[in-house]
């Protein structure tokens, strides 16, 4: 029986295309079958020559020792394993075995070991391994790997008392997507690879590069001792960049990085970590190409409280919390108050808040819109109401950006002038030159149509843009009201007093209405005078009031009348 049985287990081993072993518990090669040399290209002999530890990666041997130890105890059923194998080509091949108890009766237990080449499956793993976590432009790692491995290192740092910082610091190349526009896709992509390879040269092992996607890369700085190498490293990073011009076709590009930098606090997770790393990034850029920001707390607060601040706009239009208050504009000459500036508050709770606190979240969430309506009617309906009782004043309301781009924007001010009954030529709105500038033809086209219905136009903070006094000339405005900067170094300092009387010259020469803001100091008024200037505004005057402000300084006429 039992040699029936020993015969059918050699007939099925020779017959397997698994190899079959059996080993003594030394490791030492009892049977080995003709597969097994097979599998990994050996002669039959040279494997029972040696123990089996022999072909076994030296990684993987501790493994094998415990299994081999787990038998000791009895009753141990089948277990798996995976190794790697060297063959006789010298290369290692990745096997699965199964190992269990081998008993025959009269002779020492032994092991039973199944064991197969999956190689070709493990290759095919890895290759969806490299797909799913490479990215194919430039052979970095991808995102998906990136977010993994971020995940691990956090996971296992939680576990050990490993005080080693770990940080992620995201990089987006300045000026890329102009690249890529002009010179196509291809040389885009060849672009990447080269700044994958400069960034790659500045990092050790112990960082990871990934493309996070776009023109924008990731490195996960784990194990520095301190917080300054991981900034350092940032800089160098941005330098490696910018150092040098990149090729593209035959010609040379140089290009900036903006870097932000996040460190992970303890108890932070890996989406956080990566997700203030990108604010800090967006921080960067919007100082400036080449900036290196790093992520604090606080950055987080500031989005937050905008989000808020935001909602109590939203609240305080609906609950009339806004209100105005003018500031007389003053002929020089005369001194006679020719017109009043709009300017809007909030009363918050009992507080009075000024526009540059909120006009940026309400720019930033369209509420600028409806505000501006609100606050262009309630300004009309009051001049209107003064020139009513014949006194002949002005009015300007300020615009932003949002407001004059905002498709509807000219027939609400026609339908505004209509309602309340205000002559168009004695309302002037001013916009700030950047919105000529920003928005090129479109704004002109808009201001155009503005100036059609009648109304004047004015450039608000004149000198603190870019619209040069060449510039001046191509300008179809009304009027520039110099910026108070200029008005508060009159005199002081030579090159903007200069400036500043060029500007009025240059202005009286094209007939534009030229207005200087910020007065304060009687010797700021006299120079103005003596450069002929035709208009005045700032505090030495007046300082922005109430409605009843304005009717009680030009001497109750108005008031009387209403
Ligand atoms: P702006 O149009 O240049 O308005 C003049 C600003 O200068 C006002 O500030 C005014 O209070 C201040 N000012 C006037 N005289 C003097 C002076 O002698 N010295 C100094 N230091 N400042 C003086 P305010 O009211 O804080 O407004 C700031 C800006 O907010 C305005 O600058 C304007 O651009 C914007 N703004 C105000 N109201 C509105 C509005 O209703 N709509 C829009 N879109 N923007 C507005
Ligand atoms: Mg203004
Ligand atoms: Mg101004």
């Amino acid at each position: 029986m039992v040699r029936n049985r020993e015969g059918h287990f050699h007939e099925l081993a020779r017959n397997s295309g698994d190899g079959v072993l059996v080993l003594d518990r030394d490791g030492g090669v009892h049977y080995a079958s003709p597969g097994t040399a097979e599998v990994f290209g050996y002669q039959l002999d040279d494997v029972l020559a040696e123990p089996v530890s022999a072909l076994i990666h030296p990684e993987d041997l501790f493994r094998t020792k415990a299994v081999m130890d787990l038998f000791t105890e009895r009753g141990t059923q089948g277990v798996h394993l995976r190794l790697r194998v060297r063959a006789a080509d010298g290369t290692w091949r990745h096997t699965e075995s199964t190992v269990s108890l081998y008993e025959q009766p009269g002779e020492p237990a032994r092991l039973l070991v199944t064991t197969r080449d999956i190689s070709a499956q493990v290759a095919l793993q890895d290759e969806v391994q490299h797909l799913t976590f490479h990215d194919g432009v430039t052979g970095l790692p991808n995102r998906s790997y990136l977010e993994q491995r971020a995940g691990d290192v956090l996971a296992h740092r939680a576990m050990g008392e490993d005080t080693d910082e770990v940080a992620v610091i995201f990089l987006d190349l300045d000026g890329f997507t102009a690249v890529n526009d002009s010179a196509g896709h291809v040389r885009g992509d060849h672009l990447l690879g080269q700044a994958a390879r400069r960034l790659r040269a500045e990092l050790d092992s112990s960082s990871t590069l990934a493309r996070w996607g776009g023109d924008e890369f990731a490195v996960l700085v784990e194990g520095s001792a301190r917080a300054q190498q991981v900034v350092d490293l940032a800089e160098r990073l941005g330098r490696a960049i910018a150092s040098e011009p990149f090729q593209v076709a035959d010609r040379d590009i140089l290009l900036t990085a903006g870097i932000g930098v996040a460190f992970a606090e303890s108890t932070i997770d890996s989406g956080e970590l990566l997700r203030n790393a990108d604010v800090a990034m967006t921080r960067a850029k919007k100082r400036g190409p080449g900036h290196v920001e790093v992520y604090a707390a606080h950055m987080h607060d500031t989005v937050v409280s905008r989000l808020e601040l935001q909602t109590q706009l939203r609240e305080a239009l609906t609950e009339g919390a806004f209100f105005l208050e003018y500031q007389p504009i003053v002929d020089l000459e005369s001194s006679q108050v020719t017109s009043v500036e709009a300017l809007v508050r909030w009363d918050r709770d009992g507080q009075v808040v000024g526009p540059d606190e909120f006009l940026g979240a309400a720019e930033e969430s369209g509420l600028i819109v409806p505000l501006g309506e609100q606050i262009l009617r309630e300004a009309c309906q009051k001049v209107a109401v003064w020139r009513v009782s014949d006194w002949d004043i002005g009015l300007s309301v300020n615009l932003s950006v949002k407001q004059v781009m905002s498709s509807r924007f000219v027939s609400t001010v026609a339908g505004t002038l209509a309602e309340t009954g205000l002559p168009a030529e004695v309302l002037t709105l001013e916009v700030a030159e950047e919105v000529l500038l920003d928005e090129g033809e479109e704004a002109v086209t808009r201001l155009a149509e503005l100036r059609e219905l009648g109304v004047q136009l004015a450039i608000d903070d004149y000198g603190m843009g870019y619209a040069s006094l060449a510039h001046l000339r191509e300008l179809s405005v009304d009027a520039i009201k110099i910026d108070p900067s200029f008005t508060a170094d009159l005199g002081r300092d030579d090159t903007v007093t200069l400036l500043t009387h060029t500007i009025i010259q240059l202005g009286r020469d094209l007939g534009v209405q030229v207005v200087a803001e910020g007065i304060e100091r009687p010797e700021q008024l006299e120079q103005l005078r003596s450069m002929h200037c035709d208009r005045g505004q700032g505090f030495l005057m007046a300082r922005p009031m109430a409605a009843v402000g304005v009717e009680a300084l030009v001497g109750g006429e108005a008031e009387a009348e209403l």
